[in-house]
């Protein structure tokens, strides 16, 4: 087991802008780190960097207490698991899962009990003798993570490994890689572009855009307290609502206004904005849009508008409502709404999170 340091870690490719961009991170000993952001943020590039596979064009890497910029992948003591399994065709299951430890010679009474051990494991006793062409793709990429723990590596590399599985097995296997943390203790860097793996298995996120971090913490820090927009709306499904207006005055107090809506601001934030008539977002998330069903709630700001849409989920429904020409969405578990009607929804103040005309959060 051992920790990973990124040291300003840079990748440009011939003619392009850099892939990633000053990269710097800790990443302890025996956690669980999820790299996630949209195609082409250089996720991938940062992981193969740690792996071997791509030299970066500036920076440090260190995997314990060593720098492994000029170590050959097979000895950087790592095991990476990619979206297409990688499986050799023509080799059984049993081959598949020992061919690494025999290249290295490893005595065969040990690749034995290894592979028994990790077939256990993985629950994938019962298909040692086939190939992984008479396999199914869950049961492929058990193979491939077995692969991997074969190898008893220090670091644990994934990249998108559940991307090709349908979505019951995906949640399924979500369930197992986090048992499979929980129960190895090894340092494990995961890549993906979906924000709920990102959310439910790491200990850890890093969300990153055009090569850059944009914010590392705990999965819920980074929902609650987004240090911008791209993080707000790239974290939830249905993203953060964005609603767009400026700061203005409204009976020599502070507002938020967009159409004939307003909203008082904190005067924290005011006093960060400094000047009136600055364009704000006012940003709120769609499980903390209430309808409004009798009285509004005390100290609750009104919005009023129309429906346009409900889906319904089962225990909840999305409601999609134009407020001022703004579109935005509700997660409530209210039935009685309904499409075109007139809509009053509300949120607490408590809930607003304000990003400054550059999309940074501001701290209340
Ligand atoms: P995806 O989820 O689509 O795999 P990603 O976030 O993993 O995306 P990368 O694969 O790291 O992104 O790519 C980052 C940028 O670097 C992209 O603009 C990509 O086109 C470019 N890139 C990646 N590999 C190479 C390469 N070998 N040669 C040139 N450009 C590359």
């Amino acid at each position: 087991m051992a920790s990973v340091t990124l040291q300003n870690l840079s990748k440009t490719f011939t003619g392009q802008r850099p892939a990633v961009n000053d990269v710097s991170l800790e990443i302890a000993d025996g956690e669980f780190l999820v790299l996630v952001g949209p195609s082409g943020c250089g996720k991938s590039t940062l992981l193969r960097m740690i792996a071997g596979l791509e030299s970066p064009s500036a920076g440090k890497i260190h995997i314990g207490d060593r720098v492994v910029n000029d170590v050959a992948p097979k000895d950087r003591n790592i095991a990476m698991v990619f979206q297409n399994y990688a499986l050799y065709p023509h080799m059984s299951v049993r081959q598949n899962l020992a061919f690494g430890l025999k290249l290295q010679k490893v005595p065969k009474a040990e690749i034995h009990s290894r592979t028994e051990h990790v077939a256990g494991l993985l629950q994938i006793e019962n298909l040692l003798d086939r190939k992984p062409g008479q396999i199914s793709g869950g049961q492929r990429q058990r193979v491939a993570v077995g692969r991997a723990i074969m190898r008893q590596p220090a670091v644990f590399l994934f990249d998108e490994p559940l991307s090709n599985l349908d979505a019951s097995l995906r949640g399924e296997m979500r369930r197992e890689l986090a048992a499979l943390h929980r129960r190895l203790q090894t340092t494990m860097i995961y890549v993906t572009h979906d924000q709920v793996e990102a959310m439910t298995l790491g200990d850890r996120i890093v969300v990153m855009k055009d090569g850059v971090v944009q914010q590392v913490g705990p999965p819920l820090e980074l929902y609650n307290h987004p240090v911008n927009r791209f993080v707000a709306s790239f974290l939830g499904s249905p993203p953060m609502n964005l609603v767009e207006g400026k700061l203005t005055t409204a009976h020599e107090a502070a507002v938020f206004r967009f159409g004939s809506h307003t909203v008082p601001v904190p005067e924290s934030i005011v006093n960060q904005v400094g000047s009136r008539e600055t364009p704000l977002t006012l940003g709120i998330r769609p499980e903390h849009l209430h309808a409004v069903n009798s009285k509004p709630a005390a100290d609750s700001i009104p919005l009023a508008g129309v429906i346009e849409e409900v889906q319904p989920l089962g225990s909840e429904s999305l409601v999609h409502l134009l407020i001022e020409n703004q579109p935005l969405i509700a997660k409530t578990s209210s039935t009685k709404i309904a499409i075109d009607a007139p809509s009053k929804f509300e949120f607490s103040p408590d809930h607003v999170i304000w990003f400054d005309p550059a999309g940074r959060a501001m701290t209340p």
